[in-house]
């Protein structure tokens, strides 16, 4: 299903090119193909320092304590920009503090090695701490995105056997009490209050109390490469969603992408927009910018346009990492808007999570005097795998090139079940990965028949359709599958279908992604309803009601129809599809299963 924007599948665009004239740092990639020709995972790995006495990979290691302990160490780490006002700064030595007094909060509760610890909080300091303190006594820390509903946290924390929620006294309140019940293995749940004062919460901890009474300096014990570090919750077309498990190697990918795709030099003010709930906020707006020395920028308020770009102007942000959809919303405000202030630190742009159309690469141009550069990854790779760099033409609309290290293709399947390398160039077809790169995700949680799921043919298999040109540069074309993107954020249709079934007056319900000029897809459900119950206006109001108040508002559906009955093949499988062909006015394929009612 295509959903790229005007002019992108259009290879011919005008490339942007590079040239070293006018670039404020020399690129850490000078040239992609001589990057390429030499790189070794073996290699990148020394860029990191391994535990003291040769025991093992840890990375909040890397991230904080090898720079606490060198000339780092007074460097701002974590710059907070709360919602309001007072920015609060850490420097690498505080930052070292406070993940060690966490860790030691974690071990004084008995919780270790492979606990899983969660996180449900907005973008506060306390989030990042708590992040860092997990790894460092080797539990598995797992983000949780703070606009869920009860219902996304809930499935999330039972699959993956949450034995610690570290959240917020009022997400608590609003989204977990009720829960407490349905997670028998839930042993602990550490408030941040609002105040340092303790938390009267029933059957609850308070953080600060604790913090203050843990000790300040913790020795991270042997950590193998291939513990599990992070747990990260994906969703495809059908089932419960999926814990992608992360291992501490990954710090190695987390690292090098970072400096190679976003460029990131320690001088850098960096500002990456995605939440810590996701996995580009924990790859990126958590490890890779400590593991680079650089002033790791984390803005606690919302999306607002003015508001991001006096924090580009004021904080002297040099590279900045967000999404199309952001970016959409800006320039639907107007370049104007952008050029009325100044950002004379800014040097490079980039942008992930949904394709990135190429009016977006040039618009910004326009306002910046800088192009986006495009790259593209998925919970399931752990780190940027084709991407844009500082050094090489772009083609705007491309995803770019893959990563030093990165093995990418274009497969078919054949008739015969396997698969097939295209080597012509523009052919269409599944975007594979060869396996092999430290931030490949090792499994899914207790889930071993849908990980292997994933491979054919000695390939990772992503989900995606692509294209890849004559020169080398991919070029994304849709999906393979049903799941959804709505403002970044992928969405399994199954996840939001259950709930609305859980609605008394529903039989059916089958979930789509609708085209939307800003979110790229809005979620649009079809519902069919039960014997005595009337579709109409008030009834479509009271389930949107229902399903927001489950799944949240980023889940739950925008738009709800009804239908006498869903479309359906013979063998009783809701046909996602026709009804979005249908909603879009296409062509409705290939119907010859369609069971004959529909
Ligand atoms: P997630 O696992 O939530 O990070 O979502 C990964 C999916 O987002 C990918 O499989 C793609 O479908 C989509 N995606 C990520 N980056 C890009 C990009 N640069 N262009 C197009 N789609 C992207």
């Amino acid at each position: 299903m295509e959903y790229r924007h005007r002019a992108s599948t259009d290879m011919g665009t005008h490339p942007i090119r590079k040239s070293s004239n006018g670039l404020m740092l020399p690129p850490n990639m000078a040239s992609y193909d001589t990057a390429r020709a030499l790189f070794s995972w073996q290699e990148a790995r020394q860029e990191l320092t391994g535990l003291p006495g040769g025991k093992g990979l840890n990375i909040a290691y890397e991230a904080i304590d090898r720079h606490a302990a060198g000339p780092r160490r007074d460097q701002v780490a974590l710059r907070w920009i709360p919602r309001d006002s007072g920015i609060r700064d850490f420097t690498y030595a505080e930052m070292k503090d406070l993940t060690s007094r966490f860790a030691n909060v974690l071990s004084d509760l008995g919780v270790g090695e492979g606990d899983r610890v969660f996180a449900l909080a907005g973008r506060i300091p306390e989030l990042y701490v708590a992040a860092l303190g997990t790894l460092k006594i080797r539990s598995v820390f797992c983000p949780l995105f703070s606009a869920f509903g009860p219902e996304p946290i809930w499935s999330r924390m039972s699959i993956g056997g949450a034995k610690v929620l570290v959240t917020t006294e009022s997400l608590y309140a609003r989204k977990v009490a009720a829960l407490r019940e349905r997670l028998p293995e839930l042993e602990h749940v550490i408030l941040v209050g609002q105040s340092e004062v303790k938390t009267a919460t029933p059957n609850t901890l308070d953080y600060h109390s604790l913090m203050v009474q843990a000790a300040e300096s913790f020795d991270i014990q042997p950590t193998d490469p291939e513990d599990p570090a992070l747990l990260h919750f994906t969703s495809g077309t059908t089932g419960t969603p999926k814990g992608a498990i992360h291992v501490h190697e990954a710090v190695v990918a987390h690292h090098i992408t970072a400096k190679l795709a976003l460029d990131l030099h320690p001088e850098d003010v960096f500002w990456c927009t995605a939440d810590p709930g996701w996995v580009t906020g924990t790859s990126y707006g958590i490890i890779a910018p400590f593991t680079n020395g650089v002033t790791n920028l984390v803005d606690e308020g919302d999306f607002d346009v003015e508001r991001w770009y006096a924090i580009l102007e004021a904080q002297r942000v040099s590279v900045w990492y967000t999404a199309p959809t952001a970016i959409r919303m800006m320039m639907k405000a107007g370049s104007e808007v952008a050029r009325r202030r100044s950002y004379p630190a800014l040097r490079f742009l980039a942008s992930v999570g949904e394709p990135l159309n190429p009016e977006a690469v040039v618009w910004g141009q326009e306002a910046f005097g800088l192009p986006f550069h495009d790259n593209w990854w998925q919970t399931e790779t752990g780190g940027i795998m084709i991407a844009n760099y500082a050094s090489m033409d772009i083609r705007p609309g491309s995803m770019g090139k893959p990563l030093p290290g990165v093995e990418a293709t274009i497969v078919q399947r054949t008739e015969a079940g396997g698969i097939v390398e295209v080597t012509e160039p523009g052919v269409q077809g599944e975007l594979a990965l060869t396996p092999g790169w430290p931030s490949m995700f090792r499994g899914y949680w207790n889930e071993a028949e849908r990980y292997r799921k994933c491979f054919a043919g000695g390939f990772y298999l992503t989900g995606d359709l692509a294209r890849r040109d004559e020169d080398g540069y991919f070029w994304f074309v849709g999906r393979a599958d049903d799941v959804i993107k709505s403002s970044g954020h992928l969405i399994g249709p199954f996840e939001v279908e259950s709930v609305l079934m859980e609605h008394p007056a529903v039989a059916e319900a089958a979930v789509i992604g609708k085209p939307d000029p800003v979110a790229l897809e809005i979620v649009k459900a079809f519902v069919s309803l039960k014997d005595g119950h009337e579709a109409n206006e008030a009834l479509r109001r009271e389930l949107l009601g229902f399903a927001r108040s489950r799944l949240g508002a980023v889940v739950a559906p925008k738009e709800i129809d009804f239908l006498p009955t869903l479309p359906k093949t013979r063998s009783g499988k809701i046909m996602r599809r026709l009804l979005k062909a249908r909603e879009l006015g296409l062509p409705e394929g290939d119907i010859s299963t369609l069971e004959a009612s529909a």
